[in-house]
């Protein structure tokens, strides 16, 4: 008899997984449908050893000293500040949008007094901000939602930036400065030896077993257990008794090119003319060097595996239904960003899954302050780690 039975070992099934064991002595079962444990963060060497994002990129960003201190248990990081540009109208240019955007773009040299009387000028007055549309309309005018939003969104989401909450834009920031990078977060870094690494760490205790290949509704039937944590769809734990909740999916097409490098960033966006979203090439991301370089783009589509809670009212209020059910049963616990039905980023899902953990083992949560020797202990100096030395192990 298990202690616990954890369903998926992604983030936040591993993050309860190795609490549980290590911390409260639990007799832990964790199982994942897929072949392999990292949930969406899984990465692995590839037919020519470079290391790739499975389901796309996964970029560590954070700002909870807590979350870190915690990952820092299980891996070395690689300091990594994450880049992208938008290809619209033959050229290269910073997203979020900024200063090098706005004079890239249009030949301007605004500096940045000039630009913030620009959007001052262009940016739409809306009374109540509602939509993703609104958002950007608001901030920066119609042309650069056109140029940078519009083609994006509809392509990512399946539908116009008019009918989605407006959180999905607000993610992203304006700036009127030169600072180019997607995230502004304290922590930016990447596992050095990549995410299945890191999980790796996390799993290998002695109270926790691993079932790849298996699914819940497979093993319920045969393992005992006492208490329940499902990191799986809330809708299909309840067989979808008030329907299917909604997801956005992505098609991933994973190529290699025989060229060290394909673009100058990790990620480009492609807006408006094709039918993928964007490509990203790995090792910008890794520090991996080769003499090859492996390129992912990706298409978004309604098939597939649920990615992106769709952000939308009814979908919240169906959401609210099931969340009503989950509170039913005392010893099953719903978490991470299937079974709560909200785009969490990793670092959140880590910091839902610790929050859980407390609750389960009658502790308090508090917020620890990050001692700044953990960083140093943690990220080593340019040069130690040579990606390199890492054997291929190609997929299986
Ligand atoms: C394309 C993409 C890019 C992203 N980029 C970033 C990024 O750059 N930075 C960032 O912070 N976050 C990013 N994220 C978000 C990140 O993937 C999630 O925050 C994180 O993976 C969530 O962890 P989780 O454990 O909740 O879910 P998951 O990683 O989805 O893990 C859930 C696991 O449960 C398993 N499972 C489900 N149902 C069952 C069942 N019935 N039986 C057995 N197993 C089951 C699944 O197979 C899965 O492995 C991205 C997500 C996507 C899709």
């Amino acid at each position: 008899m298990f202690d616990y039975l954890i369903v998926g070992a992604g983030f936040a099934g591993a993050v309860l997984a190795e609490r549980l064991a290590k911390k409260s002595n639990k007799k832990v079962l964790i199982i994942d449908k897929r072949k392999h444990i990292g949930g969406n963060a899984y990465d692995y060497y590839n037919e020519s050893g470079i290391l790739i994002h499975k389901y796309g990129p996964h970029i560590f960003h954070t700002n909870s000293p807590k979350v870190f201190a915690y990952l820092s248990e299980f891996t070395l990081w690689r300091p990594y500040e994450h880049k992208v540009l938008a290809s619209v109208r033959n050229k290269l240019l910073p997203i979020p949008i900024n200063l090098n955007t706005v004079n890239g773009l249009y030949g301007h040299n605004f500096d940045s007094a000039q630009l913030a009387a620009y959007f001052d000028q262009i940016k739409e007055p809306i009374e109540t901000i509602r939509t993703s549309e609104d958002v950007v309309l608001s901030q920066v005018g119609r042309d650069l939602y056109e140029t940078f939003f519009r083609g994006y969104t509809r392509k990512q989401w399946g539908m116009d930036p008019s009918e989605l909450d407006k959180m999905v834009t607000s993610r992203i920031p304006t700036r009127i400065d030169c600072d180019d990078r997607y995230f502004t977060d304290t922590f930016q870094y990447m596992p050095l030896h990549g995410y299945t690494r890191m999980f790796e760490n996390m799993l290998d205790h002695p109270n926790i077993h691993i079932a790849l290949n298996t699914s819940y509704t497979e093993i319920k039937k045969y393992v005992g257990f006492k208490n329940l944590i499902f990191t799986g769809p809330v809708d299909e734990y309840f067989d979808y008794c008030y329907g299917h909740l909604p997801y956005r999916s992505l098609q991933f097409v994973h190529k290699t090119v025989d060229q060290a490098q394909f673009q100058s960033v990790a990620v480009v966006n492609y807006p408006n003319d094709q039918d993928y979203t964007r490509i990203t090439e790995y090792k910008h991301l890794t520090g991996q060097e080769h003499a090859k370089t492996s390129i992912t783009y990706e298409y978004p589509s309604w098939n597939g595996d649920p990615y992106y809670p769709v952000p939308k009212p009814e979908n919240a209020a169906l959401y609210q239904q099931y969340k009503l059910l989950t509170e039913t049963l005392p010893n099953v616990h719903f978490v991470g960003r299937l079974g709560t039905y909200r785009y969490y980023n990793m670092d959140q899902v880590v910091a839902q899954a610790l929050t859980l953990y407390d609750k389960l083992s009658g502790k308090k949560s508090v917020n620890e302050v990050l001692d700044p020797q953990t960083v140093k202990r943690h990220v080593p100096s340019p040069g130690v780690y040579s990606p390199n030395a890492i054997p291929a192990a190609p997929e299986s």
